[in-house]
């Protein structure tokens, strides 16, 4: 509560922004560390093979900042760039000898590939030991028995973020909208593991809104701008926003946008457009405790994570690391 100048009272109320700039760095100067002790030890130089397909603008950037990324850590990074009239065939031909090269730890298949490509067969083809998306049948359901592996980046990312912010999770409401493979699924699973009460939303949930405002922890991954707002939102939640969209015309901004307006629409202008996460950051400012921020917040995790679980395959590989099957 505040005194305003003339005598009225006013509650302020400030949503914390969960910046992930930091964290992420973190996590990759203690991969660059277990990448050098693993060369001092053992004389292993972990290895992530990329694997792209086409000639998608937005995989060839997500694919050149993970090659980044290893240079960073000190990981070897190799890049198969292929054309996008590469068969079902080939790309299985390429994915069966990476799997059996011994040097090579990770092999990362960048998504979406080609119509034509089925992109099931392909996943199912990289060896579960390889696979550091997480994404192989063999990876799912261990971590849907709670005996993970390899777990999904992105929703790895999350649990680290709300780790690191020292935010519980055991025993609270955590709430998933977005039921994909890639992260919904999978960050349910993570939160369920540790303890949380889960509850997933989808396309055909009704009143959504009575569903997500029951939750002391918020995650959403929908690819719908600035959907979850301040009715979605229980009083004093942490938000964890997974989306990632373009906004690209000034009306739409306005909506979004509150305090940060300006900027926005000044990047709109200079660049053609600004990103926006799935939850509208104006309204949930009005409610949250806490939130992620777009751009700046889980995204910046996404590839951190990817480091930590190429080196913990180079780890598991030559029975450095204990694995799920030694556990038991
Ligand atoms: P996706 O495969 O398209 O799945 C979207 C999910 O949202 C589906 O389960 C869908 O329900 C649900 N959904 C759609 N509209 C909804 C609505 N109106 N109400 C409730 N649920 C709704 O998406 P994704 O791959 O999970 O990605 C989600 C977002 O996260 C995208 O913006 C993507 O760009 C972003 N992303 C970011 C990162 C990162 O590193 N930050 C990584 C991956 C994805 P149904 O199942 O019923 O269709």
């Amino acid at each position: 509560m505040q005194i305003t100048k003339d005598g009225r009272s006013e509650t302020t109320h400030r949503t914390e922004l969960l910046e992930a700039t930091a964290i992420a760095d973190e996590i990759k100067q203690e991969v660059a560390r277990e990448v050098a002790q693993l060369w001092l030890q053992h004389e292993v130089k972990p290895c992530l093979a990329a694997v792209r397909v086409g000639d998608d603008a937005a995989s060839a950037v997500y694919v050149r900042n993970k090659i980044r990324a290893c240079e960073e850590v000190g990981i070897r990074s190799e890049h198969h760039a292929l054309s996008a009239n590469t068969t079902l065939i080939e790309l299985l031909d390429l994915i069966t000898s990476l799997n059996e090269r011994g040097d090579v730890d990770g092999i990362l298949v960048q998504l979406p590939l080609p119509e034509e490509i089925e992109e099931a067969r392909i996943i199912e083809a990289i060896a579960p030991e390889k696979d550091v998306d997480g994404f192989h049948p063999v990876n799912v359901g261990r971590l849907a028995m709670g005996r993970p592996a390899f777990v999904p980046c992105t929703p790895a990312g999350i649990i680290e973020l709300l780790d690191r912010f020292n935010i519980p999770i055991s025993g609270v409401n955590a709430c998933v909208v977005g039921r994909s493979q890639i992260v919904g699924r999978p960050a349910a699973q993570l939160l369920l593991q540790r303890d949380a009460t889960v509850t997933i939303c989808h396309s055909r949930t009704r009143d959504l809104a009575a569903v997500t405002s029951e939750a002391d922890i918020l995650v959403v991954a929908i690819g719908r701008p600035g959907l979850i707002g301040r009715e979605h939102i229980k009083p004093g939640a942490t938000v964890i926003d997974v989306g990632m969209n373009k906004v690209t015309d000034e009306a739409t901004a306005r909506k979004l946008f509150g305090a940060d307006l300006e900027k926005r629409l000044e990047i709109i202008s200079k660049r053609g457009y600004t990103l926006v996460g799935d939850v509208n950051p104006a309204e949930a400012d009005e409610v949250a405790g806490k939130r992620t921020p777009v751009p700046g917040g889980v995204g910046l995790l996404t590839v951190a994570m990817l480091m930590r679980n190429t080196v913990k395959a180079a780890r598991m590989r030559r029975g450095l690391e204990r694995t799920v099957n030694s556990e038991q």
